[in-house]
């Protein structure tokens, strides 16, 4: 058995994926494979409407909101926000840079209107930023944020306090824990972090966001207007993408829903940043206490070969998907729903065993 933590694409329940595989030659008593059936079939229609209510359901997503299934990842709405929600050319954007996707965001967003750093963007990530310290632009057309940024190990412990309208970028702690929906104007999430394979990223917008006031000519797939009008089918939808997001759902649901894992995640990075402070330097974490990430725990060894001597001996146990994200080195465990207790346990006695031999 492989412990798996990697960071995206990431682990599916393995429940789940037997489900996949037993179903894979006949979906829903088809006779036909989920990845040859027409997103416009019955049985397809059947499985998107279900999807978008099981989703409704488990973040109690209020009526005057729309889900979305779009292309392009969550990179693609880096560039189709701005595309639908600027109007005019004296438009001013906030963003609060707190790590490498955010900082990515606000870049894309710089093509296309006027972007205000609400905080100046730090030489190296190590929190998010004191609330006294941001500086937001009244009138404003949003304030955007990423909740939980992936490559730094860095989270949001509460949702940014702000009068504006806020968008954030949920990818990698999406379905984590409770969050109160009416707070935002859209939230958005590539799937591939925390529920299914990639290609497919859902958006959550309120729908007064949903205009065709538009500065910008926006690509049809990606205007937000048309798909909600074509329930996300605009153009062929990634069909077997959306199926297992369902699946996910259902499971998520059927075992303790949010709340149980969000409790989860806190117990499972404890269990890792416990290892980690109390290791005598051994191992260290730049991150600020409370802004430690439930989903990806980044570290530190204190040389270079010995970070890649503890990824290789860890493959040798087959934990996988340690070597932290390129752009920063370092080792990053990332603990997504389906990341078992058990395996994160058998990684914190291996950091513990591996601390013993090399110190
Ligand atoms: C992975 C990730 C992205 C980019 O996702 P793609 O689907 O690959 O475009 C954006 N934001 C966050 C927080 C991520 O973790």
């Amino acid at each position: 058995m492989v412990h798996l933590f990697n960071a995206g694409p990431a682990k599916v329940p393995d429940t789940v994926l037997k489900q996949v595989q037993s179903e894979f030659l006949n979906f829903a008593g088809t006779g036909i494979s989920i990845v040859e059936i027409s997103h416009r079939s019955p049985e397809f229609t059947a499985l998107l409407n279900e999807s978008n209510a099981n989703m409704r359901e488990i973040l109690e997503i209020p009526d005057n909101y729309q889900i979305l299934w779009l292309a392009g990842g969550a990179s693609g709405l880096f560039a189709s926000l701005p595309l639908n929600l600027i109007s005019s050319k004296d438009d001013v954007v906030d963003y609060i840079v707190t790590g490498t996707w955010s900082k990515n965001a606000a870049k894309e967003a710089e093509n296309y209107t006027n972007v205000n750093y609400v905080v100046p963007i730090p030489s190296d990530f190590t929190g998010v930023p004191l609330d006294e310290s941001m500086n937001f632009t009244s009138g404003a057309k949003y304030v955007y944020y990423c909740d939980n940024e992936t490559v730094n190990g860095i989270e949001f412990p509460h949702t940014l306090k702000t009068d504006g309208t806020i968008i954030c970028d949920m990818s990698s702690n999406f379905l984590t824990r409770p969050i109160e929906v009416s707070k935002y104007g859209a939230i958005f999430a590539g799937v591939q972090k925390n529920v299914a394979p990639a290609g497919l990223a859902v958006l959550i917008i309120r729908d007064d966001l949903i205009s065709t006031e538009r500065l910008h000519p926006v690509p049809k797939v990606w205007d937000f207007k048309l798909q909600a009008a074509g329930n996300s089918c605009v153009n062929t939808p990634n069909v077997f993408s959306m199926y297992v997001t369902n699946l996910v759902l259902k499971h998520l649901m059927e075992n303790g829903g949010l709340k149980r894992f969000c409790e989860l995640s806190t117990q499972k990075s404890s269990i890792l940043y416990n290892v980690i402070d109390n290791s005598n330097g051994f191992y260290s974490c730049k991150i600020e206490k409370d802004s430690r990430s439930r989903m990806n725990v980044t570290f530190n060894l204190t040389t270079k070969e010995l970070e890649a001597e503890f990824v290789k001996k860890a493959a040798d146990v087959k934990i996988e998907g340690v070597k932290g994200h390129r752009s920063v080195g370092g080792i990053r465990a990332s603990l997504y729903n389906a990341v078992s207790l058990d395996s994160v346990n058998f990684l914190a006695d291996f950091m513990k065993s591996f601390q013993k031999d090399h110190e």
